[in-house]
C-alpha cells in the first residue's frame, strides 16, 4: 500500500526520491521519509513538501544529490540539515538525531544518532513513522511507536509521559492536529496536556514559537473549531490572561470564515491575504492597549500586521456609520486605507446590511477604478502647478465614482468644471 501512495508523489518527487535512493547506497548511508509526510502519505492527502533523515551527514549527502541534479541547495550547519527547492517544494534532509532535555523547557542536547531515536523525539505516534528509501527495503514503513494503529483509530498520543513539558509547544501542535483530523487525544496523553497546561508550561515557550504556531493554527480551515476548543481548555493565557471571548465574538469567527471564503474566489489574484490575522484581531480586540502592545510585541509581529490590527481596534466606531446609504466618495474616502484583512474583518464584524452592502461597492468596484485623464491632459489645458494638478485629479476621482463617469471624454469634461470651481474660488 505505501508504495502506491509513493507513485502518487509528483514525477520530480518520485525522480529525487529514487536519484537520492541510490546515492545513499553508494555513500553507505540509510535514509528515511519521516514525520508528518509519512502521516500524509498513508492518510491519502496531500503531500507538498519532504522531510528526509539520513544515518550520516546530510550535508554531504545533499552536496552528492544537488550535484547530480544540477541544482543548488541551502545547509544550516549548525543544525545539520540541508535544504532543496523545487518549483514551489522544499525538500529538507536531516542528519538522525537524538536530543536530551536538561530540565522541562530548555533548548534540548542535540547529538547525531540513528533512525530510532530521532523518531524517539517526535511530538506524536502518528508524526513519528518512517518510510525507507534505502535499495533493499524501499518503501518499507517503519513504525516503532504504533503510529500506523493510531492513525487507523483517529489518536493522537504522545511517545513519554514528560512530552509536554520538555516542549509544551506539543500542547497546541496536539490540539491542531486533533482538529484537522477530527482526531481525539488519546486519555493518559489529555490529562498530561491538562496537567500541562494548568502548571502554565506554554508560558515556558519561546513567544516566537507560539507566534509561528499560532499563525498555522489560525490558518488552518475552521479556525473557529480551534479556538473554540483552546479556549475552553487554556483560555488562551498564553496570549494574556485578560483574554474574555463572549458568544458575539465566536459568531465573529464563524462569519469571518465565510467573509474570506467570498474574498478568496472574488479576487483570486489577491490570494495572499492574510486569513489568520482576520481571526487575531477577533481574538485581539478587547485588550487594553496596553496589554495589545504588549502582545504584538512580545511574539514580534511585524510593523504592517500590528498596523492592520491596530487601525481595526481603533476605528469600530467610525467604520460602523457606514450602515447608512453614503455617496460613492464617501465610502471610498472612509475605506481606502485599510489592508483586506482589515476590510475582510469589517466586513464580517458587522452583520448589518447596508455596511456589508458598502464594503463589497468598495471592494467590487470603486477600489478598482482608475482615472482615464492623467496630470499630461490636464497639461495640455494649461495646468502647471503639479500641485493643483494633484488637487484637480483627486476631486475628478471622486466626481468620477459618484457620477459613475466612464469615457475619458466625459472626464475631460468634468475636470474642466472642477478647474473652473477652483479658479473661482481662488479669486
Ligand atoms: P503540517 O502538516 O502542519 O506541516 P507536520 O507534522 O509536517 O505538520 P512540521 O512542523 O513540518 O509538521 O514538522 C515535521 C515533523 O517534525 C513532525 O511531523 C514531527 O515528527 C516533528 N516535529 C515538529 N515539531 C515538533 C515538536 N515540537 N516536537 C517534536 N517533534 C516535532
Amino acid at each position: 500500500m505505501i508504495n502506491s501512495r509513493l507513485k502518487k508523489l509528483t514525477p520530480q518527487f518520485k525522480n529525487i526520491l529514487k536519484i537520492s535512493s541510490k546515492i545513499a547506497k553508494k555513500s553507505g548511508y540509510n535514509i528515511y521519509l519521516v514525520g508528518g509526510v509519512v502521516r500524509d502519505l498513508l492518510l491519502n492527502r496531500p503531500v507538498f513538501d519532504l522531510d528526509i533523515v539520513v544515518e550520516g551527514d546530510a550535508i554531504l549527502f545533499v552536496k552528492r544529490l544537488a550535484g547530480c541534479l544540477g541544482q543548488s541547495f541551502r545547509k544550516h550547519h549548525s543544525f545539520g540539515t540541508a535544504t532543496l527547492y523545487h518549483d514551489n517544494h522544499k525538500i529538507d534532509f536531516a542528519t538522525a538525531r537524538q536530543e536530551k532535555y536538561q530540565h522541562h523547557g530548555a533548548l534540548p542536547k542535540v547529538q547525531p544518532s540513528c533512525l530510532e531515536k530521532d523518531l524517539a523525539r517526535r511530538d506524536f505516534s502518528i508524526n513519528a513513522m518512517a518510510i525507507s528509501l534505502n535499495k533493499e527495503s524501499y518503501g518499507q514503513l517503519i513504525d516503532f511507536y504504533g503510529g500506523r494503529r493510531d492513525l487507523k483509530n483517529g489518536l493522537i498520543r504522545i511517545l513519554y509521559p514528560e512530552s509536554f513539558l520538555d516542549d509544551s509547544l506539543r500542547i497546541l501542535r496536539a490540539l491542531r492536529f486533533e482538529q484537522r483530523f477530527s482526531f481525539r487525544i488519546e486519555a493518559k496523553t489529555f490529562l498530561l496536556m491538562e496537567k500541562a497546561i494548568k502548571s502554565g508550561a506554554l508560558k515556558f515557550v519561546h513567544s516566537h514559537r507560539l507566534r509561528n504556531e499560532l499563525i498555522l493554527f489560525l490558518n488552518e480551515p475552521k479556525p473557529y473549531k480551534y479556538i473554540k476548543r483552546l479556549y475552553s481548555l487554556e483560555n488562551l493565557n498564553f496570549i494574556d490572561e485578560s483574554i474574555k471571548l463572549n458568544k458575539k465574538d465566536f459568531r465573529f469567527f464563524i462569519r469571518a470564515e465565510s467573509a474570506l471564503k467570498f474574498y478568496k474566489k472574488k479576487f483570486k489574484e489577491n490570494n495572499e491575504i492574510k486569513s489568520w490575522l482576520v481571526y487575531l484581531a477577533g481574538i485581539l480586540l478587547h485588550l487594553s492597549d496596553e496589554k495589545y502592545l504588549e502582545v504584538v510585541n512580545r511574539f514580534g509581529f511585524r510593523k504592517d500586521q500590528r498596523d492592520t490590527i491596530s487601525s481595526i481596534k481603533k476605528n469600530l466606531g467610525k467604520i460602523r456609520k457606514l450602515d447608512y446609504k453614503k455617496k460613492n466618495s464617501e465610502i471610498y474616502k472612509i475605506l481606502k486605507n485599510y489592508s483586506p484583512e482589515a476590510l475582510v474583518f469589517f466586513y464580517a464584524y458587522f452583520p448589518k446590511k447596508n455596511l456589508r452592502k458598502n464594503i463589497r461597492l468598495f471592494l467590487e468596484v470603486l477600489s478598482q477604478q482608475k482615472l482615464k485623464v492623467k496630470g499630461k491632459d490636464l497639461k495640455k489645458i494649461g495646468i502647471q502647478s503639479s500641485s493643483f494638478m494633484g488637487e484637480i485629479l483627486k476631486e475628478l476621482f471622486y466626481r468620477k465614482l459618484d457620477k459613475g463617469l466612464e469615457a475619458k471624454g466625459e472626464e475631460l469634461r468634468e475636470a474642466k468644471e472642477v478647474i473652473q470651481n477652483k479658479q473661482s474660488l481662488k479669486r
